[in-house]
């Protein structure tokens, strides 16, 4: 073999490492190809900052073609990998198709929203996901501050500061924590209010908040979370969603324009559609990150079932931490298969985890060493500045910014509802519309948006479904969803 191709999918946590480790150890003498479909690497922990209007969203993004100076990026979607031919199929983002040929694959493509069977739930919630969900949920929870300040009707107003977060893993619980400061904050500037506070609610049918977690950090979010005002409300979940609510499981219909679905992930669609072996949608790998039978194809970060050698008949949780050092040893392992180096197990017991509680809170347990408060804090954010594999500088500016000046209360409406559906392949891009928007009297084009059911989701300007962009996203197991008819919300022509 003269120069050996190397193709990576995805450059999430384990495929950004794989090739920045695999730049250094080929040192030239190898093809490194990265397909993604976007041209940055997207810091997800820190998400919840850009919907809160902390980071502004470039911040928790990293240049692929600024960092990986030795590696060739390819802007798509794979949606094809024929095992035995070895070639990766792709769409790129304007709709053209093109196919890469490897010698050694390494698919790290990462996981999408997960879904329950709950009714009204694809259509009416949103996930958290990507950075197209988190500019929505900024721009939209800061609408609905506008839209209720404005309102003369104390029903459509108590509906739109209503704000449910669905799942209390971290993604839900700091959604929530960061929410209930984010709306407080816009809430405070409205000159003519009538006193309305905001609600945020935080439903899981865990017993606890965070319950994947040591039970101290745990306390600790409850207690931030409960001291700020945050509903929490375990051991109950969503039966239903409409357009103007949501029914509990205990019955209770709560009126409100926002529900965040934050339930967890699933491996990408891509993982399953290979059809080898599987353990619950992630790709079974051996403790090298080799597939089974293929020598020549690697999987690591969310979409690969990772033997945990720490903890024996277990796999390692879906983790940024776990992703990042998987990506690593993939990279050393593809350079062993190519005659350099040894091959080595991925092995690595967690180092603890930080959640962000927002303002001067946060829980964290570096080492199993539990700690609250501004000290945890100030451990959370040297961490992520830390682990950020660049813009560090640009993101200790913004979180200045934030600390000596009023956060930004404006709302650009650049991500729309139906961008940004929750049942989606790829919550990486915003989905483009299929036909220009009919204008409506105020300009805009969506009518959902102007009748209230903005963000319901689901449905283009005209009500009718939007199709998938690309061949990549159908390919990718997308299923596709009935049309569902628009309908007003009760109290939005007032209010809009
Ligand atoms: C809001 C949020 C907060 C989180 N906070 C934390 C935290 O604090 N700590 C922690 O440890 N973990 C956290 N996680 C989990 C962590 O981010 C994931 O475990 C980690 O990103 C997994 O890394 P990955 O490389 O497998 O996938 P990703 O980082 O998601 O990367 C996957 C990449 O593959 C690309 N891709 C997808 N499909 C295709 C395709 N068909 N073709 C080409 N490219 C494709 C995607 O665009 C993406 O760039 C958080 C997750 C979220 C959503």
């Amino acid at each position: 073999m003269s120069r050996p191709r190397i193709v990576i999918v995805g450059a999430g946590f384990a495929g950004y490492r794989t090739a920045r480790t695999l730049e250094r150890l080929t040192r030239n003498k190898a093809d490194i190809t990265l397909l993604n479909p976007t041209d940055y690497f997207l810091y997800l922990p820190l998400l919840p900052q850009v919907a809160a209007g902390i980071l502004e969203p470039r911040r928790v993004t990293v240049s692929l073609t600024g960092t990986l100076r030795h590696t060739r990026l390819v802007l798509g979607e794979a949606d094809e990998i024929d095992l035995d031919a070895r070639t990766v199929r792709y769409a790129d983002p304007e709709g053209g198709v093109g196919t890469l040929t490897y010698d050694r694959l390494v698919l790290a493509a990462g996981s999408v929203n997960k879904l329950l069977p709950i009714p009204g739930v694809a259509e009416h919630a949103h996930g958290f996901r990507g950075l197209p969900e988190a500019l929505y949920l900024r721009d939209h929870v800061t609408r609905q501050v506008e839209l209720a300040a404005g309102s003369e009707d104390p029903k459509a107003c108590r509906s739109r500061c209503t704000f449910v977060v669905v799942g209390a893993g971290y993604t839900g619980t700091e959604v929530a924590a960061q929410g209930q400061l984010f709306t407080d904050e816009l809430v405070r500037r409205q000159p003519r209010w009538d006193g309305v506070r905001p609600r945020w609610m935080l439903l899981d049918i865990a017993e606890r908040v965070m319950p994947e977690m040591d039970e101290r950090l745990s306390a600790t979010a409850d207690r931030v979370l409960r001291q700020r005002g945050v509903e929490v409300r375990m051991g109950t979940s969503v039966k239903e969603a409409t357009p103007t609510g949501v029914l509990l499981s205990d019955g209770e219909f709560v009126d409100t324009r926002t529900l965040v679905w934050c339930v967890g992930v699933r491996p990408d669609p891509l993982a399953e559609s290979l059809g080898l072996p599987m353990e619950r949608g992630r790709l079974l790998v051996e403790p090298t990150l080799q597939v089974p039978g293929r020598p020549e194809v690697f999987a690591c970060g969310d979409a690969a079932a990772v033997p945990d050698l720490t903890k024996p008949g277990s796999y390692t949780p879906m983790t940024a931490q776990h992703a990042w050092r998987q990506g690593k040893v993939a990279a050393l392992n593809v350079a062993a298969s190519l005659g350099r180096g040894e091959p080595k197990p991925y092995r690595h017991s967690d180092l603890g985890f930080v959640v962000d509680l927002g303002g001067v809170k946060a829980a964290a347990n570096p080492l199993g060493i539990a700690l609250s408060g501004p000290v945890a804090g100030a451990v959370t954010r040297g961490y992520h500045l830390a682990a950020m594999p660049g813009n560090r500088v640009r993101v200790a500016a913004d979180w200045l910014l934030d600390a000596v000046l009023p956060r930004q209360g404006v709302q650009l409406g650049l991500v729309r509802s139906w961008s940004v559906p929750l049942d989606t392949a790829s919550p990486e891009l915003a989905k483009p519309p299929s036909a220009p928007a009919k204008p409506g009297p105020d300009g805009h084009g969506s009518a959902s948006e102007r009748t209230g059911k903005a963000d319901s989701g689901g449905e283009s300007a005209a009500g009718k479904k939007t199709p998938e962009p690309t061949g990549a996203a159908r390919g990718r197991g997308t299923p596709e969803r009935t049309d569902t008819s628009h309908t007003p919300a009760p109290g939005a022509e007032g209010d809009s």
